[in-house]
């Protein structure tokens, strides 16, 4: 203990004081991706009172939704619950809309961010406090699997969406199978949706014809939550069969010319089933966007394993990138359903709102600072920080150095270490200061 009060009391001898830096903020933030959370986001955003520019890659809002038929548990109509919401945004006063277009750069930090929107017809750039990324996920196309691109009677369950919203099917034998492409090696996530969506179409199969034969072939269900598990116990009255298979005795697609026949063991009865088919649906899972490497190129924020976005942290952090003023929400985040990306979507705008209401960002005390004198602006520093906090500037002596924003900077000491000329210093903790606490320590034995 005596150690640790001189340490302390070392340290202290050689504190200087610090400023709190406080920068400005624009009230006014960037949507990325104009599906259910982007709007979602925008929209709570512009009740707040914010401006809120809406960027939006393809020609028309709705994202992913427009390909549904129906939402599950509710069974209502899809487009009943986006298409008024693209009204809203595209007619709204406090939205400015890009379609077609995409952030082409960002730079800034919290507060003013500088922005550019690419679109055929040339750039727009304008100034952001705060950025939302929602741009969703993409679905697995299972090319070659279950006789999918053999049989035209093997579809995804979006193909079967949009089958359903056209000319539904009739069909006297159908076989759904889920987890296609996901929980296997390559990709060892849930992809959490695909579930729900089986029981929802074999349900719409059943109404079509309460005659057919409907089976779900699973691995394992996940129907969490009160309303999923009473749409499954719907879905078994309704006559819907479910069959437990394998990995390692998955489902076999036989026919000729076209898909007539699932074998698939059936673990209970301890013996093959010959299931006669007119359509097998195959429950693929959602992937990550083709976009989410340009993004998070662009925006500096990582990537997880599986190629969604990383955020901060899952439980103390949710929905906010480890870089300030940045968000994340929806699909793009890890696969979510409807109602779970409209509430992430609240959460992000309403956290997005926090710095842009309070109109100002105050900097951590303990920043980092480079010595011009000593600093050989060899870059280690700017790629080392998390938060792209240090860029290298030209110096009065015309050679360049590094220079630490200090309203990005959040302390971590990752560039102090990583200097290879000792320039780069962290206030509170500079080299002298440590040097001090170690000689304290060492200097009287006890
Ligand atoms: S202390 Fe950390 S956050 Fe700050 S500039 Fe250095 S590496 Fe970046
Ligand atoms: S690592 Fe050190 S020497 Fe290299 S640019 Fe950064 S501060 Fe300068």
């Amino acid at each position: 203990a005596k150690r640790l009060i001189r340490m302390g009391v070392a340290k202290a001898c050689l504190l200087e004081p610090q400023d709190e830096v406080e920068s400005g903020g624009i009230p006014v933030a960037l949507v990325i991706g104009g599906g259910i959370a982007g709007m979602t986001a925008a929209l709570n955003l512009t009740r707040q009172g914010f401006h809120v520019h809406l960027v939006e890659k393809e020609a028309q809002l709705g994202g992913r939704l427009l390909q549904i038929n129906r939402l599950c548990p509710t069974d209502e109509e899809a487009f009943g619950l986006i298409g008024p919401i693209i009204q809203e945004v595209e007619e709204h006063g406090q939205i400015t809309l890009y379609v077609s277009s995409t952030v082409s750069e960002v730079s800034g930090y919290v507060g003013n961010f500088q922005i550019t929107v690419a679109a055929d017809d040339g750039e727009q750039k304008f100034d952001a406090g705060t950025i939302i990324v929602a741009t969703g996920a993409d679905v697995l196309q299972p090319v070659g699997m279950y006789g999918y691109g053999q049989f035209p009677n093997v579809l995804t369950q979006l193909e079967l969406e949009d089958r359903l919203k056209a000319e539904p099917p009739i069909v006297a034998g159908a076989v759904l199978i889920n987890c296609v492409g996901s929980r296997i090696p390559e990709r060892p996530y849930c992809s959490r949706v695909c579930c729900m969506t089986s029981l929802k179409n074999a349900t719409q199969l059943k109404k079509l014809n309460p005659d057919a034969h409907v089976y779900v072939l699973h691995r394992d269900l996940l129907t969490y939550g009160v309303e999923f598990e009473r749409y499954y116990r719907q879905a078994m009255k309704a006559g819907v069969r479910f069959l437990r298979y394998d990995l390692e005795n998955p489902p076999q697609i036989v026919g000729r010319g076209r898909a007539e026949n699932v074998v698939v063991w059936d673990a209970l009865r301890g013996r093959e089933l010959h299931l006669p088919v007119d359509l097998v649906v195959l429950s693929t899972p959602l992937v990550p966007g083709p976009d989410n490497a340009t993004i998070s190129r662009l925006l500096k924020v990582p990537l997880g394993e599986s190629g969604f976005f990383l955020e901060a942290h899952i439980k103390l952090r949710p929905v906010e990138f480890a870089t300030d003023g940045i968000y994340v929400c929806g699909t793009t985040r890890w696969p979510a359903d409807v109602s779970e990306s409209i509430s992430q979507a609240y959460a992000a705008s309403t956290k997005a709102a926090i710095p842009m209401r309070m109109g100002v960002v105050t900097a951590e005390a303990i920043t980092a600072y480079s010595e011009p004198s000593f600093c050989t602006g060899c870059g280690t520093c700017v790629v080392t920080c998390p938060f792209n906090a240090i860029e290298l500037q030209m110096h009065g002596n015309g050679r360049q150095v590094a220079s630490v924003n200090v309203v990005q900077c959040k302390g971590c000491g990752s560039c102090v270490a990583a200097c290879p000329s000792k320039a780069m210093q962290q206030r509170g903790f500079t080299d002298w200061q440590v040097l001090r606490m170690i000689e304290a320590c060492g200097s009287w034995i006890d």
